[in-house]
């Protein structure tokens, strides 16, 4: 049965966060200080305290410090992205290369360095290359050649899903097998990779785009989500030893008897940059931007319900609200094996108290959820 897949390529991500299977993995990212905090924040302390060996972290206003809140783990400002990485979304991309979908997601408010957790390509310097990048070059050396791994760019905008590769497409649906519940978005281009300077051209063209496409729009990149899919198809057997089936690349003359099954498995991992998760102040906004604030609010106040409802593990999990919480249906106990890992990015100054309390809590809630369950969906 999958419950019982064994990884097969488990290199060492070293840490307590590869266990406990089927829990939504919750890690915090502190930015480091840039200039403006200096200038603006100089007289104020830090609004958060980091206890990173014991994963834990305060928030700090004037002389007031809250409880301690754990994590699975506590990155300080000087973590590097391999580190993050590492902790953070290999584990996830070890498992989608067995054949089990999985998701990392950064949240955070804007300017906290969700793009660069996940989208930074590191051209000039490889040590600075974010998840997506990591994540490629990892899969594209563990696939062999007659693998296949395709990837999907897009933003989800105002309930809109615009390809990213392929700007013209506006307002792609998203499909649902009827049979498998599995999502997918027909309409999006999908580009084979093969290398990871290929890779890095698609998302170079997809930064522009997206650039474009608001520039048009008159609104932020901010305010979208943008979503890399990563398809992969791979030719493996199954072995089954003392009722634990693992996955093996055998060549073909080597297969036992009915111990070894070929097998095409189809996996895929979602990469997902969330809009920032400020508030946006509704009152002083009219038309469009109203609109906007209405929508952007209706995609993560979204997630954030079901969050809230798969913490409390609520027999309602309102995934069919938004198109975010549809795509991310398979993130949150679709299937007993997906794995997820939330990134939450703060910020390490007091101005940036408030929307950083709203962020740890929001991990907190998602850090209850355990992804075993069926959903229970209305
Ligand atoms: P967001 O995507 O959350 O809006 P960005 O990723 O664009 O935020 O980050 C805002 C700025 O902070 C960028 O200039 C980015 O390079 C910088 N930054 C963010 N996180 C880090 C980090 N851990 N180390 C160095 N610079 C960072």
């Amino acid at each position: 049965s999958r419950r019982s897949v064994t990884p097969n390529s488990r290199t060492n991500s070293g840490s307590d966060y590869e266990e406990d299977r089927g829990r939504v993995r919750v890690a915090v990212r502190l930015r480091p200080k840039n200039a403006e905090d200096i200038i603006l924040d100089s007289d104020f302390a830090d609004c958060v305290e980091l206890q990173p060996e014991l994963k834990r972290l305060k928030l700090r206003k004037n002389n007031w410090t809250s409880e301690s809140y754990r994590f699975d783990e506590v990155f300080t400002e000087t973590a590097s992205q391999k580190r993050v990485y590492e902790v953070v979304a290999k584990p996830v991309v070890e498992s989608v290369l067995n054949g089990y979908s999985g998701t990392v997601m950064a949240y955070g408010q804007t300017g906290t360095g969700k793009t660069y957790t996940l989208g930074k390509l590191g051209k000039d310097d490889a040590s600075e290359r974010g998840i997506m990048a990591r994540a490629l070059e990892d899969i594209l050396a563990s696939v062999s050649a007659s693998d296949c791994v395709e990837v999907s760019y897009f933003q989800l905008y105002m309930e809109c899903i615009q390809d990213l590769l392929a700007p013209e497409k506006i307002n792609i649906p998203i499909n649902e097998d009827p049979k498998t519940g599995e999502i997918s978005l027909p309409g999006a281009s999908v580009v084979k990779v093969q290398n990871l300077d290929q890779f890095s051209q698609l998302l170079q063209i997809g930064e522009a785009n997206r650039h474009a496409a608001n520039t048009k729009l008159n609104t932020e990149s901010s305010r979208s989500h943008a979503i890399l899919m990563v398809y992969i198809r791979r030719s493996v057997h199954e072995k089954v030893e003392d009722g634990i089936t693992s996955w093996e690349k055998v060549p073909r003359t080597t297969l036992s008897g009915s111990n070894a099954i070929p097998l095409i498995r189809k996996s895929k991992l979602l990469i997902v940059d969330l809009a920032g998760s400020e508030r946006i102040d509704k009152s002083g906004s009219e038309g469009h931007l109203l609109e906007e604030a209405k929508f952007i609010n209706l995609s993560l106040t979204s997630l954030g319900k079901c969050i809230n409802a798969l913490a409390e593990n609520s027999p309602h999990i309102p995934l069919r609200d938004s198109k975010l919480t549809r795509l991310l249906r398979d993130s949150f106990g679709g299937h007993c094996s997906a794995r997820t890992s939330l990134i939450i990015t703060i910020g390490p100054s007091a101005r940036h108290y408030a929307e950083t309390t709203s962020s740890v809590m929001f991990g907190q809630r998602a850090i209850k959820i355990v992804n075993m369950v069926k959903l229970k969906e209305e």
